[in-house]
């Protein structure tokens, strides 16, 4: 039977990577033999015993902690392995927002939205290909995200464009604060404030069955020492494979050697360890470039620098695209280009508008700054002429109501405040659209399309919402929707 108390794992910090054992009740004493490796055999083995637990959630991102933050709410024992040393994962440098229709934030602002029109831009900007039972059901769940957030003082208040959005739909933090920090920030302490941390430095290797039910996990500790914990229900939530170079050449050759801004622990292990148990995989080959990312450090340039107004030019000082198209067109317009990258170019009403600008890129000086466009083509390296002519005559247009040659129709905000911006950008990895094959519930499914069961998954470890292309605002939107969900079906199967 299942303990119903509300109990973390641990009271110590969460950032801190200390490892708890003997938590709850010593062995399962479960007998039988699943697949692939069982309960049982693994404790023939001698491994420390790290308890027992209704839920474990693997995986500290945004994910992870929605799902750990719900679950404790429910009263469900929960324990949270992080392999990294510190939680937060690829959410930690979520730079964008978060997509949600018919928020009442989008409401005080006067934004007609619907669920139709968010599942619509969602489905077309992953060229339709993603599944739209589950668009829909991200779309109808991401009003109801961004107020569980904000009951927890995670506001996101302040509205914006993204690429593919229909409406202004991302949220953002009203400080200009990257959307990543903030929530991994604010979901770290309702963590602590519910007693529960993070066990980090803690890989998890293979999931163990019992009677064809998900029983438990074995994990590496920080000392490399195996360790075994029992669940009865699990939720993967490990992300995507971004950084693991062999999975990125094996699905899509060509993206070997790119930069990824995915942070060293982005492996794809949850994949592995849930295919070796029977899981499905989805459109697993549909793997993103983003179209601003700094190739000397990898860091990734907000799409809202383009959503607030930046433009794109290339070395021979022109423009060549509508910034606005969704990521995989802006990417591929800017492999066109010559040296394969481009410029965003940006003037300090952008700047002021994302405070990541001055730390990730001014402070490192990895950034043109001048006064005037004269003096900025000339740190460019391009055409002085040519570039000030594309500048004046993008803010002429713009002044005189003339429509965009490239077809831009949004943020057309003229660059007019000084100083101005020049980062040299090219594509990059960014986010895995496939992933474990789920449905709406978040159970995860086998083959023949029936739940493994106690198994469930949240975030950028599942395929399927995103399809072919995912729009910025997307994965905080399925990370808090899905994180939750997860939990919801996870607390029911147990507590049934
Ligand atoms: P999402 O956006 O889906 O929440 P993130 O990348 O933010 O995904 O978070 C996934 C987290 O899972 C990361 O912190 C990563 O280090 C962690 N993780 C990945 N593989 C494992 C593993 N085998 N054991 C424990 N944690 C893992």
């Amino acid at each position: 039977m299942a303990s119903k108390h509300n109990v973390g794992v641990s009271r110590r910090g969460f950032l801190t990577g200390v490892l708890t054992f003997g938590m709850g009740a010593a062995a399962l004493g479960l007998t039988g033999c699943g697949s692939p490796r069982s309960f049982e055999a693994e404790a023939a083995e001698n491994i420390i015993d790290g308890g027992e637990y209704d839920i474990i959630v693997v995986g500290a991102g945004g994910a992870g902690m929605a799902a750990t933050v719900g679950a404790v709410d429910q009263g469900a024992k929960v324990l949270l392995l992080e392999k990294m040393p510190v939680a937060g994962g690829n959410t930690c440098f979520a730079e964008g927002g978060i997509n949600a229709c018919c928020t009442k934030f989008q409401k005080a602002a006067g934004i007609e939205d619907s669920v139709d029109f968010m599942s619509a831009d969602t489905y077309a900007g992953g060229h339709e290909k993603g599944n739209m039972e589950l668009i829909r059901h991200m779309c109808a769940g991401s009003s109801d995200a961004i107020d569980w957030l904000d009951s927890m003082g995670i506001t996101l208040s302040k509205l914006g464009t993204s690429g593919g959005a229909s409406v202004k739909r991302i949220h953002r933090p009203e400080s200009g604060e990257a959307v990543g920090k903030y929530i991994v920030k604010g979901m770290t302490e309702q963590c602590r404030q519910r007693g529960v941390a993070a066990v980090c430095n803690t890989k998890v290797e293979e999931i163990l069955i019992q009677d064809g039910k998900v029983a438990g996990v074995r994990a590496t500790n920080p000392n490399g020492l195996p360790v075994k914990y029992a669940c009865r229900a699990l939720i993967v939530a490990t992300g995507g494979f971004g950084a693991n170079s062999e999975m990125l050449a094996q699905y899509r050759p060509e993206l070997r050697d790119a930069v990824t801004t995915n942070q060293p622990g982005t492996q794809g292990d949850g994949i592995k360890f849930a295919q070796e148990v029977g899981a499905d995989i989805v459109d697993i080959d549909q793997i993103q470039v983003h179209p601003t990312v700094e190739q000397t450090t990898a860091t990734l340039l907000s799409e809202n620098i383009r959503g607030d107004g930046a433009i794109l030019v290339n070395t021979d000082g022109v423009r060549f695209t509508n910034e606005l198209l969704t990521r995989d067109r802006v990417s591929e317009a800017e492999w066109a280009q010559p040296g394969r990258g481009a410029f965003a170019v940006f003037d300090q009403s952008v700047h002021d508008n994302n405070l990541s600008v001055e730390e990730k890129f001014v402070s490192r000086g990895l950034i043109h700054v001048a006064d005037t466009f004269e003096e900025l083509a000339q740190k460019m390296g391009v055409p002085t002429d040519t570039f000030v002519n594309t500048v004046t005559s993008y803010n002429d247009n713009i002044a005189n109501g003339v429509e965009d040659p490239l077809g831009r129709t949004k943020s057309l905000n003229p660059l007019v405040k000084s100083p101005f911006y020049a980062l040299p950008v090219a594509p990059g990895v960014h986010h895995c659209m496939g992933g474990l094959r789920v449905n709406v519930k978040a159970e995860v499914l086998d083959a023949s399309g029936n739940p493994i069961p106690g198994l469930f998954a949240a975030g950028e470890v599942t395929g399927g919402i995103h399809g072919g292309n995912r729009l910025g605002g997307n994965a905080v939107c399925d990370i808090n929707v899905n994180g939750r969900q997860a939990q919801e079906t996870a607390c029911a199967y147990v507590f049934a």
